[in-house]
């Protein structure tokens, strides 16, 4: 234990090591075409079936020949064309040129390209002839068979997830079919009395669930399957019920609220029954309250109620975990340093996830501000955010100018 360690607070670093040893990847595979396949993970490295491009072809239009037959203010006749999917035929007599167009293959024997700028075309009694107004050099304007990509070349891993960029890359190699593994069914849903249903009207003391809107947003954005059991009222035999169907049907649970020590928080009682699971106080803040463990069939991760610790949690905690639950390669967030603005309060203890707006200043460096209030329920702070600037667990206060470590919003969050 580091010298500021609070007894009984269980490290950040600690709790999600624990909680990787304890799941294994998925090992269901599934076969998708490539339109569906943005977001899925991959259950098999890809490599190249071909060379990219597949047959050296011209970067430009104009005319192809050989740079040996061609000094500066030469003329060479044209003895014909060769078209993007209409090659030229045969190999191209000595001392004579091409007409070519962007991505036609380079005629045989040919091995450079001049744009046709930089030539002049004259009508003689032959036919057509091409001078060459400027020094050419060999190789100039052709792109080579391979040049970006070589046959065979190892591409992707297993466990990468298909971006948007990754698909063309992928079509232009003709792959039309994908083996990726099967996305995480992931059941969802929030515990409390007070917790209203969107579009119906606040009583007295209630508040709006937002908590499973803010699960619905980001696992959308991950290629999970969510099954949601809208909002659950703190009685035990109504959440004993429902982890018991959630647990059936999924392979991941995850709640909100009543994982605390309040009189209405029964999360721990009831799993206590039906699951393995460990109650932690961890040493981050937001998020202090947290559970994780092992129902029959399924994992559990128990966020906090207050909405900027649940979105904590899931961030730094439940997705990490899924990502290798889901057979994916582990998302390293973009850490940065960064010269903060103001001073900012913080307690030896615990790692704290402020919310910050990171931006690069006219010197070129990146400072940050916070977004001011960093209460746990404040979620305006937490949309206006860019950042979360984290301060060790052994940090104190933070003067103006000193560096901090950002983290920037993983593409989930935005
Ligand atoms: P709990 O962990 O159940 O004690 O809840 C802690 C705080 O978070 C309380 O103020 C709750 O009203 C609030 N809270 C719990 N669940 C939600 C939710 N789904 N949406 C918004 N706030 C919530
Ligand atoms: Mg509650």
């Amino acid at each position: 234990m580091g010298c500021c360690d609070t007894p009984g607070l269980k490290p950040i670093e600690s709790a999600l090591a624990e909680m990787l040893d304890a799941v294994s990847p998925c090992t269901q595979v599934l076969s998708v075409t490539l339109d569906d396949a943005i977001g899925c993970t991959l259950a098999e490295p890809i490599h190249s079936p071909m060379s990219v491009p597949p047959f050296n072809n011209s970067a430009m239009d104009g005319y192809a020949f050989r740079q040996q037959d061609c000094a500066e203010g030469a003329a060479l006749p044209l003895v014909g064309k060769a078209f993007a999917g209409a090659p030229f035929e045969g190999p191209l007599p000595r001392g004579a040129c091409v007409r070519i167009m962007t991505g036609a293959p380079i005629p045989q024997g040919a091995d450079t390209v001049e744009m046709q700028e930089n030539t002049h075309v004259e009508q003689t009694d032959q036919g057509q002839c091409i001078t060459f107004l400027k020094a050419t050099r060999e190789g100039q304007n052709v792109r080579l068979a391979g040049e970006d990509i070589s046959q065979g070349q190892r591409l992707f891993d297993s466990g990468h997830i298909l971006r948007g960029r990754d698909i063309p890359l992928l079509a232009s190699l003709g792959i039309a079919q994908l083996n990726v593994f099967a996305p995480l069914k992931v059941a969802i849903f929030s515990t409390g009395d007070e917790l209203q249903h969107l579009g119906t009207p606040l009583g007295p003391g209630q508040i709006y669930d937002s908590n499973r809107y803010c699960l619905r947003a980001i696992l959308s954005r991950l290629n999970v399957e969510v099954i949601d059991f809208g909002v659950i009222a703190d009685d035990p035999a109504q959440l004993t019920q429902t982890f018991l169907q959630a647990d059936q049907q999924a392979d991941v649970v995850i709640t909100s609220g009543g994982v605390s020590v309040g009189e209405a928080d029964y999360t721990k009682e009831i799993l206590e029954q039906i699951g393995e699971i460990g109650f932690w106080k961890l040493a981050i803040k937001p998020g202090k309250p947290f559970a994780f463990g092992k129902l029959a069939n399924s994992v559990f991760f128990g966020l906090p109620g207050n909405p900027v610790s649940a979105l904590v949690t899931l961030n730094q905690l439940a997705i990490p975990v899924m990502l290798k639950m889901a057979g994916a390669c582990a998302l390293k967030p973009t850490r940065l340093t960064a010269s903060v603005c103001h001073p900012l309060r913080k307690t030896p203890g615990r790692t704290d996830f402020q919310r910050g707006i990171y931006y690069v200043n006219s010197a070129g460096e990146i400072e940050v501000t916070s977004t001011g209030s960093q209460g746990s329920g404040v979620f305006s702070a937490m949309s206006k955010a860019n950042c979360f600037i984290i301060l060790e667990q052994d940090r104190g206060n933070v003067a103006a100018d000193e560096k901090v470590t950002i983290e920037l919003f993983a593409d989930y969050l935005n």
